[in-house]
């Protein structure tokens, strides 16, 4: 008799995970030499790079604040960041994450001692592996940090989702696609503070508060990361 194991009979994963592990993460801090700030992360397949510019002034009238800074972010994939070729330039998609990239950065920034300036943040996914919003908010945070913007907190942000009838964290790209719903979550940790909550796809109210736990878990997981990523750069005393 040949028995097969499935996802649900071992209740691990495609890639091998269990439900509330995620993918294996590296953040480095200051890659590069000419943006003010910089980071470089690595979530399962995920290759992504943030830089920061600024705080500087801002001439763009239309935008500008006199009393505090104003953040803006561009989210750009790569044309070879998915497996087949990108058009390059924005699409909806690119406008959409960077308009919530920018949200969920915004309350972590003390952007009122900045009057009349702008803080530039520049998202690459370099490769795409589902999750790249998160991840690109949690690389931004700590090129923000990098750059000496003083900060309430390094938001942190990761994905839970439902996938094979299980609430999960930390979604793959198949899990993404083949799953049945994906909640996106950024947090402030040191306040519990929820930066973004989005969410695709369909679970009951009790899936979606697990959902919340998890995700809000795994952000914690990868906040420690961050710290630890500012630390290497800076030493013990600014981490
Ligand atoms: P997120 O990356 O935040 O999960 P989506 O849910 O929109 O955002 O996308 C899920 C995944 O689908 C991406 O991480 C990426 O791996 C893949 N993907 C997104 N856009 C494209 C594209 N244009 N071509 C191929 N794959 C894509």
């Amino acid at each position: 008799m040949i028995i097969i194991l499935t996802n649900n009979n071992d209740n691990l994963r495609a890639d091998g995970r269990v439900f509330n592990e995620l993918r294996p993460l590296k953040i480095e801090a200051g890659v590069l030499e000419k943006a003010d700030g910089s980071a470089y992360l690595e979530i399962g397949g995920n290759k992504i790079l943030a830089a920061v510019y600024g705080p500087r002034e801002l001439h763009v009238r239309r935008i500008m604040r006199p009393d505090m800074a104003v953040i803006r972010c561009r989210y750009n994939m790569a044309p070879f960041s998915v497996g087949e070729r990108k058009r390059p330039g924005p699409d909806r998609r690119s406008v959409e994450i960077s308009k919530i990239t920018a949200d969920a950065l915004r309350p972590a920034i003390f952007l009122e001692k900045f009057p009349r300036s702008t803080i530039d943040v520049f998202i690459e996914i370099l490769e795409a592996e589902g999750g790249t919003r998160c991840a690109g908010i949690t690389a931004a945070s700590v090129a923000l940090a990098d750059a000496g913007i003083p900060m309430k907190d390094l938001v942190a942000s990761c994905a839970a989702g439902k996938a094979n009838g299980n609430v999960i964290l930390d979604l793959s790209e198949d899990e993404d696609k083949e799953g049945e719903a994906d909640l996106p979550i950024a947090i402030m940790p040191r306040s519990g503070e929820i930066s973004l909550l989005q969410m695709d796809g369909h679970m009951t109210p009790d899936e979606f508060d697990k959902a919340v736990d998890l995700a809000i878990e795994g952000c914690k997981q990868i906040s420690e990361a961050q710290k630890n990523a500012i630390k290497d750069r800076y030493g013990e005393e600014n981490g």
